[in-house]
């Protein structure tokens, strides 16, 4: 294998990007001067010692100098009693702007229901172990964020079974932001108005 195929096979690995993608940037980068390939490339080979996947939300983060918990999850400010659970990294940031004051989990992807495999690649176990920490730590609430979709409405049934035994005997709700956003939408695209009636209307 060359050098270039090696690298368009590292392309094809990448989320939603297929073969005629992938060869489409490893020649844009042969275009690119010596000086921006050893810039993408430093990046890239300084990501795992700059950023640090969050202890309590398992986010990643930018770690300047340590690790632990991201400012979200070390915040004194957030309110503890809610958590919502989300699929991905990229679906904070919306949720944030919305005015949301609780704290997250980011669970690594979703249960697809044609593909019930892919439940072992998130972060069930690690979920259900900060759940079980937290319900004696005052969590009243638990808010499942996923898409309003058969893969995200999968996820949501996924989760709440994983959770069933964490949480019975326990007064902790379980909740859907689902309802408050339209069919098909994913949080990571909604704007922050739509959020925060899917918030407020969460049931
Ligand atoms: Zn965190």
């Amino acid at each position: 294998m060359t050098t270039l195929d090696k690298l368009i096979a590292h392309f094809e690995r990448f989320p939603g990007i297929g073969s005629r993608q992938a060869k489409r940037f490893a020649f844009h980068l042969l275009r690119q001067d010596a000086a921006q390939i050893a810039e993408l490339s430093s990046l890239i080979a300084e990501l795992p010692s700059v950023m640090a996947e969050c202890e309590g939300c398992a986010r990643y983060f930018s770690r300047n100098g340590q690790g632990g918990l991201c400012p979200i999850c070390a915040s004194t400010g957030r309110d503890r009693s809610q958590l919502l659970i989300i699929e991905q990294d990229s679906d904070i940031q919306p949720v944030e702007r919305s005015g949301y004051e609780g704290l997250y989990f980011v669970l690594g992807g979703t249960v697809p229901l044609l593909h019930q495999e892919e439940g072992r690649r998130i972060r069930g176990p690690r979920l259900k172990e900060l759940v079980n920490g937290r319900v004696k730590d005052g969590l009243t609430e638990i808010i499942l964020g996923f898409a309003v979709n058969p893969d995200g409405e999968n996820t949501a049934r996924y989760v709440e079974a994983l959770l069933a035994p964490v949480l019975s005997g326990t007064t902790v709700k379980l909740s859907h932001l689902g309802r408050g956003l339209s069919t098909g939408s994913e949080l990571e695209y909604a704007d922050p108005e739509t959020i925060k009636s899917a918030l407020k209307n969460r049931d």
